[in-house]
């Protein structure tokens, strides 16, 4: 019997977890500063949730959720995505009657899909997404993108690829999937079996298609621009003049239609390719909603929502070199020889109740093994407590980067590291002033040599 992890799935430790928790912190605060409101919902869901809201039709419902009777014989679902639970919690929690609209989420979790697992492709991921639900207005799907294209950037994401689109109203949808039949019913025998079964229960799904063949095929079909009714072309040109004020650059992609059913309007993913040429597929993707809240049975509001995909974030990142290192322990203890090891437990314990970061060697009593602990946990100081320092309670102090060593007096160890990282700072402010300054002297001899051209 092996204990391995499920095919699909991964742990996620360490400095891979330090990771998704920073780039969890920057899209949380980010979150914050568009006012979105923090949601966590259940994980397991009653199954008709998701069969109502992402569709009968979507390739999640058909062959991805990760669905079991539970002892009381309900049919439950681990979630496969947020969207659909975050609006049944809004309709619970009765917010889409009593406050004022739109109300405006953001969550973080892992959710849970029965996929073929490849690269940037797990069956259990974690997303980050937001959802504005209430409002009609094309500038809540502006400001649904505008936080996606923000919290790339704070990532520092560049060379981002915006790829946006509209999937029309419900007539628009109704006009272009006719005319989408009649195509693909003429090449359909050569197409794979999944666009067989896509053309019965949604033609729009044939677009997204992955099959090398059957995209040539889809290269000739008709596109969604031509079958849009006035209102829903208008408010994608809206989208679109609002995105182009903003400065925030896109593509427009004909063929983009996104894997949920519950989609109308507009539709857009960010995509990204690593330095090394890794394409993960899409980072972040969403679109904008018009029935999805009455048909969880909730009022007639439409809403606008995003996900990002963190798997997808912290591989491109590290692929990228632009992950945080491991944050540094500020203090390492190292008793050596016969000392009284309850004593130092107790100073531990007082250097870590006055906000410090401290680990102690218990394993070993050996300065060697000390230093080599130390400098694995990337301390910044060493503190070393011998027989001899514990007689005189005078310890030595290290600075482990510059190897500079201080005696430091027992009751005043508080003392000295406050003053130490103090100094650190005045250091690092006078440092930045200095460079402010340099900087505004190169401008202000940039700005005389413009004058003199
Ligand atoms: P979706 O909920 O399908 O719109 O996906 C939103 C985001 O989740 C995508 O843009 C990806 O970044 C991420 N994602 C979707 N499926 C997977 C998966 N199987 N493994 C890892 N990330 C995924």
């Amino acid at each position: 019997m092996d204990y391995n992890v499920l095919k699909g799935t991964h742990d996620i430790i360490d400095e891979e977890a330090y990771n998704y928790s920073y780039i969890e912190e920057i899209l949380t605060n980010i979150a914050w500063l568009y006012d979105f409101k923090e949601y966590r919902v259940p994980v397991i869901e009653k199954s008709e949730l998701y069969q109502r809201s992402v569709g009968e039709g979507s390739d999640i419902v058909r062959k991805e959720m990760y669905t079991f009777e539970d002892k009381g014989n309900r049919l439950i679902t681990l979630r496969p995505e947020f969207t659909a639970g975050i609006i049944r919690s809004m309709i619970n929690s009765k917010f889409l009657v009593t406050r004022d609209l739109p109300l405006k989420a953001f969550y973080c979790g892992p959710v849970f899909r029965y996929e073929r697992p490849q690269l940037g492709r797990y069956r259990q991921f974690n997303q980050f997404g937001i959802e504005i639900v209430g409002s009609n207005s094309y500038l809540r799907d502006v400001e649904c993108i505008a936080f996606g294209y923000t919290a790339l950037k704070m990532l520092g994401f560049k060379n981002l690829e915006l790829r946006i689109n509209t999937l029309g109203d419900k007539f628009s949808r109704e006009n272009y999937k006719k005319a989408l039949v009649n195509y693909f019913s003429k090449h359909i025998n050569e197409m794979c079996n999944d666009c067989k079964e896509r053309l019965k229960l949604n033609p729009l799904r044939i677009l997204d298609c992955k099959v090398l063949d059957d995209q040539e095929i889809i290269k000739g079909a008709p596109l969604m621009k031509n079958y849009l009714t006035l209102d829903s072309k208008t408010r994608f040109e809206n989208v679109l003049e609002a995105l182009d004020i903003m400065g925030i650059p896109y593509i427009e992609d004909d063929t983009l239609v996104r894997g949920l059913d519950y989609y109308s309007d507009t539709v857009f993913e960010f995509h990204y390719t690593s330095k090394n040429g890794n394409n993960y597929g899409a980072i972040g993707a969403g679109g904008h909603y018009s029935d999805l809240v009455k048909e969880l049975g909730g009022p007639v509001l439409s809403g606008v929502g995003l996900s990002f995909g963190i798997e997808r974030l912290y591989n491109i990142l590290k692929d990228d070199n632009k992950l945080q290192k491991k944050d540094k322990i500020d203090l390492y203890i190292a008793p050596i020889g016969n000392v009284d090891i309850n004593y130092i437990m107790s100073i531990v314990f007082d250097v870590r109740n006055n906000g410090y970061s401290c680990e102690i060697n218990l394993e070993s009593k050996s300065i060697t093994s000390s230093i080599k602990k130390a400098v694995r946990a990337n301390s910044k100081y060493l503190l070393i407590i011998g027989e001899d320092e514990m007689k005189d309670g005078i310890y030595t102090l290290k600075n482990l980067e510059t190897q500079e060593q201080l005696d430091v007096y027992e009751p005043d160890l508080i003392k000295v590291l406050d003053a130490l990282y103090q100094e650190e700072e005045d250091k690092y402010c006078d440092l930045t002033e200095s460079i402010n300054e340099l900087k505004d002297e190169e401008d202000e001899e940039d700005e005389e040599e413009i004058e003199k051209e």
